[in-house]
């Protein structure tokens, strides 16, 4: 067993301005799914664990809701500078507990780095409005202020870039918070903890508790949290949106996905299999913005032959292999999951064109599949309509765009879209009518900015406010109205 920062196998808890043990004794294991290495234990924290933090950052929240403004964006612009200092370290972690292609990784750390350089401009954000004259001698004014303690729950696909959606924006805007990461990635989110310390955040404004459904349930049902932002698989996102929000919280619960790519006749293939390619198998599948399901328009066997060549031709292994394009799928467990999808899909009666299970024997230390391809997939059909996450891609067939945007306006879920196409009426009508919440033009991975909202539709997402841009001010802040007459 490695030994990790803190210099115990066991992850402590970071509570009120120190690293600490959890109360409770159970632990689980964080292996590296690419090897199996055991990187560290993860402490299954109670509910005592989150009274902890949620007071430290109660407490916290008194003297830190009236520091100035941009005395707080000044943190963050040490953050930003801490973390590009540790890019590269950063990103090699991810790969470790994660098992994601080290360029990857790369690119999610420079994502998370720009929420923070978003949530330095707080005291822009952070501006109200004002109307004078609204009536003789009356004028009115807006302010916006914190809300308190903010709990914020991620999963384990990204382990540095959704913390970085919540915590520094919500920071940013005078409140306090409460993080807990997926039991399957805690050490980057230590890391994270780490820097923010370093940058002079003071103590009990970011804290942190490992675990899993205990802590979860500790936030959600605390009257002292005040708001609770979501990222993780669809049942949960309902659970923690319907559970909080009958509380009286705040809640962005933002969930799973199924996202289609409409290949066009007219699209340039060589460049949309590029794109396919790398949307369906970069991170194994393991992306809200994956491409999981190709709707092939028109006569497209030519195309098809093509995507599942390239997909063959995919080079398998360890992240930190600079080659390397397919990586393992999280957990043993999830990877049963999606062996029972494959062959769901045949006895559905979908062709299975390309059978990543052929792929697991060379690769037997690690949590690996090969890239899977089903053709003939219908709307109908279980790996159609579930969200697999994995390397596994459906290929449907559609006659023209209007039975494409129909298996979409079909799907449970709205998170994104892509079409590949030149024809502007076609792009046009894909603009108007797919239904989903970020959507792509020639475009494979259609993931918004951090000055932009990001989320989906349907059960993508639960909740009004979506995270980032000005929807994460709003959502992190609550408005004051003054007016004031002037008469006297
Ligand atoms: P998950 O739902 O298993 O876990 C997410 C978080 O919820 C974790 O912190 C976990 O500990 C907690 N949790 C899990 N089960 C729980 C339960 N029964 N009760 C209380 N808490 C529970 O998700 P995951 O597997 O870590 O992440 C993958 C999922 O996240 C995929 O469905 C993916 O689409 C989704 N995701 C969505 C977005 C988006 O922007 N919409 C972004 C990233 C990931």
């Amino acid at each position: 067993m490695t030994v990790i920062k803190n210099e115990t196998a066991v992850l402590k808890n970071y509570i009120n301005g120190e690293w600490v043990d959890a109360q409770s004794t159970g632990t689980l294991d964080v292996p590296n799914p690419a090897t199996g290495e055991v990187l560290a234990a993860v402490p299954v924290s109670s509910k005592a664990d989150v009274e902890l933090a949620v007071s430290a950052a109660k407490e916290a929240f008194k003297t830190w809701k009236n520091t100035p403004v941009p005395k707080r964006a000044r943190i963050l612009y040490k953050y930003h500078h801490l973390l590009t200092e540790n890019h590269e370290k950063l990103a090699k972690l991810i790969v470790k507990e994660n098992g994601k292609a080290f360029k990857e990784a790369h690119g999610e750390v420079q994502r998370g780095i720009e929420c923070v350089e978003f949530a330095a401009g707080a005291p822009t954000l952070m501006m109200g409005e004002s109307l004078s004259n609204i009536a003789e001698d009356i004028d009115s004014e807006m302010f916006r202020y914190p809300l308190g303690v903010v709990g914020g729950i991620t999963p384990f696909n990204f382990p540095m870039m959704v913390p970085l959606w919540m915590f520094p924006l919500a920071i940013a805007c005078g409140n306090t918070f409460v993080l807990k990461p997926s039991e399957r990635t805690p050490l980057l989110a230590n890391e994270l903890v780490e820097l923010f310390t370093e940058a002079g955040a003071p103590k009990g404004v970011l804290n942190i508790v490992h675990g899993a459904h205990d802590v979860v349930n500790g936030l959600l049902d605390h009257e002292d949290v005040k708001a609770i932002s979501f990222v993780g698989s669809q049942p949960v996102a309902k659970y923690v949106y319907e559970r909080a929000a009958a509380q009286g919280k705040r809640v962005q619960a933002l969930s799973g996905a199924k996202n289609h790519h409409i290949v066009m006749p007219d699209a340039d293939k060589e460049k949309a299999v590029n794109h396919i390619i790398s949307s369906a198998y970069g991170s194994a599948g393991q992306r809200c913005m994956a491409c999981s399901a190709v709707v092939v328009v028109g006569d497209g066997d030519q195309f098809v032959q093509a995507l599942k060549q390239k997909a063959d031709e995919l080079v398998i292994g360890n992240g930190l292999d600079e080659e390397v394009l397919l990586t393992p799928v999280i957990r043993d467990s999830h990877r049963e999951k999606v062996l029972g999808y494959i062959e769901k899909g045949v006895e559905e009666g979908a062709t299975l064109l390309l059978d990543g299970r052929n792929e697991m024997d060379e690769f037997k230390d690690g949590t690996f599949l090969g890239p899977t391809i089903f053709d003939h997939v219908t709307p109908d059909m279980k790996i159609a309509k579930d969200e697999i996450f994995a390397p596994v891609l459906s290929l449907l067939r559609a006659e023209d765009l209007d039975e494409a945007l129909e298996y979409i306006r079909k799907s449970r879920f709205g998170n994104g879209a892509t079409i590949y196409s030149k024809d502007a009426k076609a792009i046009r009508q894909f603009r108007e009518e797919a239904d989903a919440g970020m959507l792509g033009v020639n475009v494979g991975v259609p993931a918004t900015m951090a000055f932009f909202p990001f989320s989906g539709w349907k059960d993508s997402f639960y909740g009004d406010l979506h995270v980032n841009g000005k929807d994460g001010v709003n959502f992190y802040t609550r408005k004051k109205m003054i007016t004031s007459r002037f008469d006297y």
